[in-house]
């Protein structure tokens, strides 16, 4: 692959999965962070990785971590953006610990999670893909208890239900965070 054809692929890839996320955010009624989702992967330290390792089947942040042992352009990403759980890690004198996200977030990384599995799968997503991947992942994963059981109680909704009735759950869900700064789950 020569250099346009990896900065097209790349600028392509990011277009595509922010517009996917930015129509899931607004059909939970987040406009703002529908908006604003990702939008640090236009700056030119995270382009720039995107540029240089755009494969096409991966993350390039994965594959910039595999040929130089750590990912610069994540540490810019998940230092700026709140739905990730990463953005989350604080540290005092006993070592590192997550913190509670605020559901909005928690929303949003949903969003964020059914539009990358869509995008990968293509054909063979469904609705518990996005619940797959996490399980597939939790164990190198350092949630909040709370946060970690309402990201599963979305995923699983979705399973169960189909992402439709997840997202109308989580508009109503946000508007009873925004009243009483909770949610329940049922
Ligand atoms: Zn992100």
């Amino acid at each position: 692959m020569n250099q346009s054809q990896k900065i097209i692929g790349h600028l392509s890839t990011i277009n595509r999965h922010k517009a996917k996320v930015t129509s899931l955010c607004f059909r939970c009624g987040l406009i703002k962070q529908g908006l604003l989702h990702d939008l640090s992967k236009y700056s030119w330290e995270e382009l720039k990785t995107g540029f240089k390792y755009y494969q096409g089947y991966r993350s390039p942040i994965d594959a910039q971590k595999e040929a130089e042992g750590c990912s610069t352009s994540w540490l810019h990403h998940k230092g700026r953006n709140k739905h990730h759980w990463e953005y989350w890690l604080d540290h005092n004198k006993d070592g590192i610990f997550p913190v509670k996200m605020p559901f909005n977030y928690v929303a949003e990384m949903f969003c964020d999670r059914t539009a990358a599995s869509m995008t990968y799968l293509k054909d063979k997503y469904n609705d518990s893909s996005a619940l797959e991947y996490y399980r597939k992942n939790q164990a190198i994963t350092m949630f909040h208890p709370d946060t970690e059981k309402q990201l599963v109680y979305l995923l699983e909704y979705q399973r169960d239900h189909g992402l439709d009735a997840t997202l109308k759950k989580i508009k109503s869900m946000l508007s009873e965070f925004r009243k009483t700064g909770t949610v329940t789950l049922d």
